[in-house]
């Protein structure tokens, strides 16, 4: 239901919970948060309250400067541990907000060359789709876009690749996502609100955007590559 991600300088995930707890207004039944520690894909993930995260984080940290997180409101599959995002593969971790309708067909095919489901959910089809073209030797925009053009339904998600430390790729379909533009860093939420209290630079994306976002900055896409050029704006004060 909210998403909030960060590349850049500082540690990723008390900068993401923070903003997932700005997103709490828009309801949610579980939450969590992934990074990369040393390359690699980790997440940390809670049923129910931020406080439940929170005490999970407490007792294990979760390092690194690239991270994305996620409240979820349940679509698909039950509000438990084992469905909350980001979902993820050795490769990428994925959140999503919205509905992905053709996910019964996408399930399908990833089962039939050998993609294994964890959850119930219809965003995990985004994660185990991304990993197998990471898996046939696409990169991660490649891989992403690929992904992209096969997704139906409502969609704003965030992604981040084992071994790309400071990439994090967004996408936009039917759902809102914003870039937020900081110094050195950089940020994608799911509105101004989420990102206020870092930055007051934002681009809201149009449906149809992919955004490549490195601590340098945003390039925008079509999902068939094509680069686009969206506005910076500065938003108003939020207190
Ligand atoms: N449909 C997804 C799920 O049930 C995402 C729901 C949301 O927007 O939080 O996991």
């Amino acid at each position: 239901c909210g998403i909030c991600g960060v590349v850049g300088l500082r540690h990723a995930t008390p900068i993401v919970f923070e903003g997932l707890r700005r997103l709490e207004y828009r309801g949610y039944d579980s939450a969590g948060i992934a990074t990369l520690a040393n390359g690699r894909v980790e997440r940390r993930r809670a049923a129910g309250k931020l406080d439940n995260l929170a005490h999970v984080l407490e007792e294990n940290p979760l390092p690194g400067t690239t991270g994305i997180g996620h409240t979820r409101w349940a679509t698909h599959g039950a509000p438990t541990t084992c469905n909350a995002h980001p979902h993820s593969t050795e490769r990428v971790a994925i959140v999503h907000n919205g509905i992905i309708e053709n996910f019964e067909t996408l399930r399908r095919e990833l089962e039939a060359v050998g993609q294994v489901f964890h959850t119930e959910t219809d965003s995990e089809t985004i994660a185990l789709m991304v990993d197998y073209h990471l898996a046939q030797g696409l990169g991660p925009k490649e891989a992403a876009l690929k992904t992209l053009q096969r997704l139906e339904g409502a969609y704003a998600i965030a992604m981040i690749f084992a071994g790309h430390e400071g990439l994090m790729i967004g996408a936009r379909h039917n759902a809102p996502l914003a870039v937020g533009y900081g110094d050195g860093e950089m940020f994608l939420g799911s509105d101004s609100l989420a990102l206020a209290p870092l930055t007051r630079r934002i681009t809201y994306m149009d449906d149809g955007d992919c955004v490549v976002i490195t601590p340098a900055g945003a390039e925008f896409m079509t999902f068939d590559g094509t680069p686009v050029t969206r506005k910076e704006q500065t938003t108003a004060l939020v207190a």
